[in-house]
């Protein structure tokens, strides 16, 4: 796709897909947007879908599926156990990942208990490119602690790094030759590096991690949620492989794990997740405590359908025109942003266009929220729905202080082949808008504030009725468009 160039010289991503099922969307108006916000506590998590125009909160579970995935889903073999089902998806995991081993699991976070519970001991460390929410909550849960080895480019929000996801080797061997392999659970690379803006990490940087956990005999885990992007990022960007197919890209990184786990909501465009591996021993641990938590060995908590249509979603990851869709439109957007001198975090990654909240809003205190107000003003706006990833998702010091978070973005997440060009472009012309009438936007206080993940059900209100003005200031500015 990449090499269709237009004669007009204009710079868009094409889509290789055509669309068969539809689903209607509604527009409403700003007044009953306002109202929303409020209805939700101006929390983005409480909105109603009726309420939204295009919903960017997450790309879990909500990527769409092909012709293909739907017509698997009619044939799919209920049976508790021993179904033909399983076994399809069985042998697609060996052909893609040369993995013997299979486990599925109702989603990715299952896949972290189940691993958690067998490998992390009291007091051991378990060091990783960078956290996601469940896995660190599994580790701390089973008494592990997180260590993360993050490169110094990692946290930048602007940078030329290709692969802001590496692990730092230097990091690894040195904690390593202080803790001593003994303490290390297993070491862990995530796939598109989530919660730093779906960074990537490059084949280069595996095969080094890899051979420094070989020569030390500790595990290496892949979480490969979001390793379509990843792919396509080491196919188009690490110069060294980009003669390797998409299908020999994934069987070198799986040949240099030990175990790879997955939520199948985002890799295989379903509902669920799995656990593959070579290694008989760990298997059989796993395999005895997946009754308990996930079903039997041949559905672990999914349903035949969805197992159908995994079987056909990680066939078509391996398809280039496939898995850059997500990439190129998410480029797409942040590099029309930029281009606007809206501040986003750079280069772009997979998963969606993050937009830095702390410069868009400099002038609201990180105690008042910046990028909860970024995502609150952003959808009474244009009824786009994103999610906070700043302070706001943090959880308060035991003294009750605030935690201020490290960066304050707003996540414009780009659930994989679901929206067009043209919703796109509608998201950056409000957001533009949105930008240069910034100045309006205040910040939110809490009105009930959870102890526990207070970003999901915590209700706030404006500091101040800034989100009226905002309103009067569009009415004026648009007249009669919703
Ligand atoms: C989403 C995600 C998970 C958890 O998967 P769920 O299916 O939501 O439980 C784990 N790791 C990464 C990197 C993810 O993006």
């Amino acid at each position: 796709m990449s090499n269709i160039k237009f004669f007009s010289n204009e710079e868009i991503p094409l889509e290789m897909h055509k669309v068969r099922i539809v689903q209607k969307l509604s527009l409403k108006p700003i007044e009953r947007r306002l109202e929303a916000i409020n209805e939700a506590g101006n929390n983005t998590f409480l909105l109603k879908n009726k309420d939204i125009f295009l919903d960017m909160l997450t790309d879990s579970g909500v990527n769409a599926m092909s012709d293909r995935q739907q017509a698997a889903m009619l044939i799919a073999d209920d049976s508790y156990a021993g179904s033909e089902t399983f076994t399809r998806l069985e042998n697609k995991i060996k052909e893609i990942f040369n993995m013997e081993f299979f486990l599925p699991a109702h989603q990715g976070r299952a896949c972290e208990n189940i691993i958690s519970k067998v490998l992390v001991k009291e007091g051991q460390i378990v060091p990783m490119n960078y956290h996601f929410t469940t896995t660190k909550s599994h580790i701390t849960v089973n008494g592990g602690t997180v260590e993360e080895i993050f490169t110094d480019e990692a946290l930048k929000i602007n940078s030329t790094n290709p692969f802001k996801g590496n692990i730092d080797t230097d990091k690894l061997k040195s904690l390593i030759a202080k803790h001593g392999t003994e303490k290390i659970a297993f070491v862990r690379l995530e796939a598109g590096t989530n919660l730093i803006g779906g960074q990537p990490f490059s084949l280069k940087n595996l095969i080094e991690v890899s051979r420094i956990c070989k020569d030390n005999n500790i595990i290496l885990i892949l979480d490969a949620s979001l390793l379509s992007d990843n792919l396509y990022f080491i196919k188009s960007r690490e110069e060294e492989f980009k003669n390797l197919s998409i299908r020999e890209i994934t069987l070198k990184i799986a040949s240099l794990c030990d175990v790879i786990y997955f939520s199948a909501r985002k890799l295989g465009c379903v509902r669920g997740g799995g656990i593959c591996t070579n290694n008989s021993a760990l298997f059989e641990r796993m395999k005895e405590i997946l009754p308990l938590y996930e079903g039997f060995l041949t559905y672990g908590g999914m349903s035949v359908r969805e197992m159908e249509a995994l079987t056909v979603g990680l066939d078509e990851t391996m398809d280039e025109d496939m898995i850059n869709q997500g990439p190129i439109f998410i480029e797409y957007m942040v590099n029309e942003l930029s281009k606007k001198g809206i501040p986003v975090v750079t280069p772009a990654g997979g998963l969606g266009c993050h937009i830095d909240a702390m410069r868009f809003l400099s002038h609201i205190p990180q105690t008042q929220y910046p990028a909860g107000a970024l995502a609150a003003a952003l959808y009474i706006v244009s009824g786009v729905r994103g999610m906070e990833r700043g302070t706001l998702s943090e959880q308060r010091n035991p003294d009750g202080s605030e935690v201020l978070s490290n960066m304050e973005l707003l996540r414009l997440a780009l659930p994989r082949r679901v929206f067009t060009l043209s919703q796109v472009k509608y998201a950056i012309d409000r957001i533009q808008w949105l930008f240069e009438n910034r100045e309006l936007v205040e910040g939110l206080t809490f009105v009930d504030e959870p102890k526990i993940l207070r970003f999901f059900f915590g209700k706030l209100k404006p500091v101040s009725p800034w989100q009226e003005r905002l309103t009067e200031k569009f009415r004026k500015d648009f007249w009669d468009s919703l």
